[in-house]
């Protein structure tokens, strides 16, 4: 386990009360409902005891939150991080749920997530870890109850450990138990690129109405994972110029523009892509500050604080990863004018393709990647074209906006389902 400083500066989960606080407010929702909202269904907390390579065992921290399932079966990823606790479940789960009613898809919130140093781990290890953490929450998951994905620090390889492993307890194959799968057992095409997919559709969307586009902006994206990698390559190939780019190693950054595909053969072959060939080195503190148009942070949660939000130069942020600004940050940056696309609408393209996914598993009948990308750019280019009429409509920020649809919808829902009992 890592033994540096959590990225966690503040309580994730009271920090996303905080944001429900003001829909609350601002769009006068009844109390009663928002504290229902503001607390999670169900935390299952358990401990993952795995034998090392070297022969020892050691006990790993895992957690499934289920925030809400009022619309539909619980949905969210799974992240396997040093810095995992429940908290942070908990306020992951509480966006998912946010971000799958502003998108209009009919699932509830939920989130996994194991304390453990992935990078560290060998195969084998990961591959024992999951199976036995999928064993200790089987009760809990399932096509029609709840359905993981990958998050930080996992890929399509542990879901299909997962898929394997809840089949295998099943008695047979179930495709609908978890998305994020590859191909060859039932994944969706164009799920890999969905969540920057999403997020270049929402730039797009947003430039549109300010007639204008991507070519010649430039752009700073933290994180080189799964969505920041991805989101580069896509803003490159829009005609964007990437001036900055970084991993949990540090950053990079060049005034005249990085080549992304030479930052992915540079990261394969180095682990990182800390030294790239014509870039200078820069700390992700200093490349948050960076001079451009538009900054996407991709990686983790509280990158952008009261702390250093008077520093960012950007006018728009779009938010690849989930909760990368804090609430205090947030009214910061509003005050000064920046733009920020937030998570539920930038991010949640990775939800819309696990959802056709679970529709494609369930009728065993897949879809050409086309189709995909063309349904993603409807229900996306819908949210956000709702968003911004409520932002426009009301005055607030396109946070709000966004966050008051969705919380509206599943206040909607639990008023007319009523109460239980
Ligand atoms: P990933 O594990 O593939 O990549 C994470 C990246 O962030 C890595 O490049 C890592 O080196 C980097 N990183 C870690 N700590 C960092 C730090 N302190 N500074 C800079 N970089 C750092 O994860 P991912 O799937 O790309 O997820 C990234 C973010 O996007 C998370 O907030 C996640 O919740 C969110 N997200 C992911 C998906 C998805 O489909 N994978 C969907 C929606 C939202």
């Amino acid at each position: 386990m890592s033994t540096s400083e959590s990225h966690l500066r503040e309580n994730p989960y009271e920090l996303a009360r905080e944001q429900l606080r003001r829909v609350g407010e601002r769009f006068q929702i009844d109390a009663g409902t928002i504290a229902v909202l503001g607390a999670c269904k169900k935390a299952i907390e358990v401990a993952v005891p795995v034998r090392m390579d070297d022969g020892t065992i050691r006990v790993f921290q895992g957690y499934r939150v289920q925030h809400n399932v009022t619309r539909g079966p619980a949905k969210g990823g799974i992240r396997y991080h040093p810095d995992v606790v429940v908290d942070e479940v908990r306020a992951l789960s509480m966006w998912m749920t946010w971000k799958c009613a502003l998108m209009g898809i009919p699932f509830g919130g939920a989130k996994g997530g194991i304390a453990c140093d992935p990078k560290s781990m060998s195969k084998g290890e990961l591959e024992r870890l999951t199976r036995r953490f999928t064993t200790e929450i089987i009760n809990d998951i399932g096509p029609e109850q709840d359905i993981p994905a990958p998050d930080v620090g996992t890929d399509g390889q542990t879901m299909a450990w997962l898929y394997d492993t809840y089949s295998m307890n099943k008695g047979h194959s179930v495709l609908g138990v978890v998305t994020g799968k590859p191909l060859s057992i039932g994944g969706s095409l164009g799920r890999v690129e969905a969540t920057s997919r999403g997020a270049l559709f929402s730039l797009r969307n947003l430039l549109e109405r300010r007639g204008d586009t991507l070519v010649g902006k430039r752009v700073v994206v933290q994180g080189f994972g799964n969505v920041g990698s991805l989101l580069a390559r896509f803003l490159q190939q829009e005609g964007a110029i990437v001036v900055g780019l970084s991993d949990s190693r540090g950053g990079v950054a060049a005034r005249d523009g990085i080549d992304v595909e030479a930052a992915f053969a540079h990261k394969a072959a180095t682990g990182s892509i800390v030294g790239l060939a014509g870039s200078s080195p820069v700390t992700n503190e200093a490349l948050l500050e960076l001079p451009c148009d538009i900054l996407a942070p991709c990686a983790l949660e509280q990158v952008i604080t009261e702390e250093n939000a008077a520093r960012i130069q950007a006018p728009v942020i779009c938010e690849g990863a989930n909760g990368p600004i804090t609430p205090a940050a947030d009214t910061l940056l509003e005050s000064r004018g920046t733009l920020v696309i937030p998570d539920v609408l930038a991010n949640a393209g990775g939800v819309v393709v696990s959802y056709f996914e679970w529709v494609q598993g369930l009728q065993e009948y897949f879809w050409t990647e086309d189709e995909v990308n063309r349904r993603l750019d409807e229900i996306t280019s819908r949210a956000f074209a709702a968003a911004w009429e409520l932002k426009e409509r009301e005055d607030v920020s396109l946070r709000l906006a966004a966050y008051g649809l969705a919380v509206q919808r599943v206040a909607d829902a639990t008023a007319i389902r009523g109460l239980y009992p």
